[in-house]
């Protein structure tokens, strides 16, 4: 059985990986505003914007880009600095800053915020008066602590004695009018504190050249995907498998998209069908329905505009006030939410509307309760060099039942079952600049990828190849079954055949009655793990979320201090020092 509300969707909170394409066109000056076009712009020892971004899949980091273009174009010297990137020091002399932030698991910071945060939150962090600010946090609302790095971070600069010029806006997976609304009132109040110090004269200011010319938008976008033709979809997962695993190849044709191993796709999903019917049966209305300030009919609303599945929050209140139904109540009236997370599981729009059956709900109110259909990230499993034009995909297609009802993931099963050769996918390149392969080709990489997680390691490993880099391979994979789920197995056995996986260790976890899981097997080669990072080793995590990148980490953490003869808190520090340095890299969802 899986969870509703917590399948496939990003399970960490910086569900950030919407490509944020053209959502900042609105607020982009048609070069004649009055401060000109980036083309105009040539600035000479002017206060800086820096735009700072703590990211963890990548979609804080294409925001700030945005916004740095935005600032550019507005006249400003925009600069997009990774938060990793940031020493106290230049920091501290840092006079106008927007901050674009993601949360990651439970509250936590990204990885690449990590160390800058550690430094402001230091006893001997330095007092920021001269700093105005500003903050936009992304997260899920589906977690309890939603938000929260954009939040500690707002209230630590203020505690700092940083100024805010525009009070912190949180966002939720669908973030972009938020975010518009965020800078739409940011640019312009960063722009006057940045005259202002001009004419004062601010002596962080340098000399700088010409702006930037403004980067070329992005042509494919959320709001724009490309339509990209199915070339393969094929099931990776043997007969008598409990899983349905797919690989899938989906050509680029002529979009222009280019991408690097460790980018991921944006896929529009389209809402199952069966599902669709018996909604509109329940709420006694026709597809052909017209649903006002919509230019499309209900029934293509609900395929390709809403999410169906998941209820919202809006939806779960307006059902709670009308069903009558008293199990839900008693648990808003305790404001439980463990409870009211068991109540949802399994249930989804449907079983809520049905929660009594006598209940009439106005199909306009129904959609008004509804979110936007959110884009799904596939880690791309193919390397550009080998496949320029085309990206593979792996995707586990997600079912179960329910009290006799068949239920499906709503992106993975519309892979599965509604895109065979030739359909097209609505598609979008999210590129994840923080998930690459070394550049330094003679260094071991360690890559743990159990279930889909293995697709993004399939494209590390066919790159390095494709490099001649002589660095060391190791892949820690695992599934349920090995004789039926061991997916790319020829791909893998080649490898290891050949010498470009140096070590392949493998944990099937129901081919025995005893779980064994990939840390284990790491665990049982701890010293050989930790030789390898001590020889400048990469760690990679890629895959669920919410369990096993959590094991993992502590799992690593514990061979560390093992095998390293360290103390917990030293171990620690290591494994902080291999997120500060760009080795420890997770992509998980
Ligand atoms: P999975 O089927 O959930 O699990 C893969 C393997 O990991 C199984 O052997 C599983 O064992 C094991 N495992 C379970 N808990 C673990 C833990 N705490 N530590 C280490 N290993 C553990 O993985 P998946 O195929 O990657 O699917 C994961 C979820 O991600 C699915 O819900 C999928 O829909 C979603 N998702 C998939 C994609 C995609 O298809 N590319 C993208 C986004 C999201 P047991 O099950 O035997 O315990």
């Amino acid at each position: 059985m899986t969870n509703i509300s917590a399948h496939e969707n990003a399970n960490t909170q910086a569900n950030e990986r919407t490509l944020v394409a053209g959502f900042l066109d609105k607020l982009t000056p048609g070069g004649s505003s009055g401060k000109g076009g980036a083309s105009e712009a040539r600035q000479v020892a002017t206060t800086p914007l820096n735009v700072l971004y703590g990211t963890v899949t990548g979609t804080a980091e294409l925001i700030a880009q945005d916004v740095g273009r935005a600032g550019r174009d507005q006249g400003m010297d925009a600069k997009v600095i990774d938060l990793s990137l940031v020493e106290m020091d230049a920091f501290a002399n840092m006079k106008c800053v927007l901050f674009v932030c993601a949360t990651y698991g439970e509250g936590e910071m990204p990885d690449n915020a990590l160390l800058f945060w550690e430094a402001l939150t230091a006893p001997d962090a330095p007092r920021l008066e001269g700093l105005q600010y500003s903050v936009l946090g992304l997260g899920d609302q589906a977690y309890e602590h939603f938000c929260n790095a954009g939040k500690i971070l707002d209230r630590r600069l203020e505690e700092l004695g940083a100024k805010r010029i525009l009070p912190r806006v949180d966002c939720d997976i669908d973030y972009e009018e938020n975010a518009e609304a965020w800078m739409a009132e940011a640019l312009p109040l960063s722009q006057s504190i940045i005259a202002s110090l001009n004419t004062t004269g601010d002596a962080s200011a340098a000399a700088t050249s010409e702006a930037e010319p403004a980067a070329p938008k992005k042509a494919w976008g959320r709001k724009n995907p490309y339509p990209a033709t199915v070339l393969e979809n094929r099931k990776l997962s043997g007969e008598g498998s409990t899983k349905d695993m797919r690989h899938m190849v989906v050509d680029l044709g002529d979009s222009g998209i280019t991408y690097e191993a460790g980018d991921s796709v944006g896929v529009m999903p389209v809402n199952n069908s069966a599902l669709i019917e018996q909604l509109l049966a329940r709420l006694g209305a026709d597809a052909g329905m017209a649903v006002p300030d919509h230019d499309k009919p209900l029934g293509e609303l609900l395929r390709t505009h809403f999410e169906i599945l998941t209820p919202p929050r809006s939806l779960i209140q307006e059902i709670e006030k009308r069903a009558g139904h008293s199990e839900l109540s008693a648990i808003a009236a305790n404001g439980d939410k463990e409870a009211l997370e068991a109540f949802l599981w399994n249930r989804d729009t449907l079983d809520m509307l049905n929660l009594n059956p006598g209940l009439q709900v106005d199909p306009l109110e129904f959609v008004s309760w509804l979110k936007p259909l959110q884009h799904r990230s596939y880690s791309i499993a193919s390397s550009p060099i080998l496949q320029p034009t085309a990206v593979d995909l792996t995707v586990a297609a997600l079912r179960w039942t329910s009290e006799g009802r068949a239920y499906g993931g709503v992106a993975s099963t519309y892979l599965a079952d509604d895109c065979p050769l030739d359909v097209k996918i609505p598609l979008f390149l999210a590129p994840n600049r923080s998930f690459r392969i070394p550049e330094d080709n003679t260094a071991p990489v360690i890559m743990v990828g159990p279930g889909t997680g293995v697709a993004p390691f399939r494209a590390f490993l066919q790159e390095r190849e494709a490099l001649g880099a002589p660095g060391r391979n190791w892949l820690f994979f695992g599934d349920r079954n090995r004789a039926m789920d061991f997916a790319y197995e020829d791909d893998f056995n080649a490898m290891s055949t050949s010498g470009l996986l140096t070590r392949l260790d493998l944990a099937f976890s129901r081919d025995r009655d005893e779980k064994i899981y990939v840390q284990n097997r790491m665990h049982e080669n701890g010293r050989e793990l930790f030789a390898w990072l001590e020889e400048g080793g990469y760690f990679y995590i890629c895959g669920d979320a919410t369990r096993m990148a959590h094991d993992v980490d502590a799992a690593l953490h514990e061979i560390i201090a093992r095998e390293g003869d360290m103390s917990e808190d030293k171990a620690f520090g290591y494994v902080s020092r291999l997120k500060s340095e760009k080795r420890y890299l997770r992509d998980v969802y």
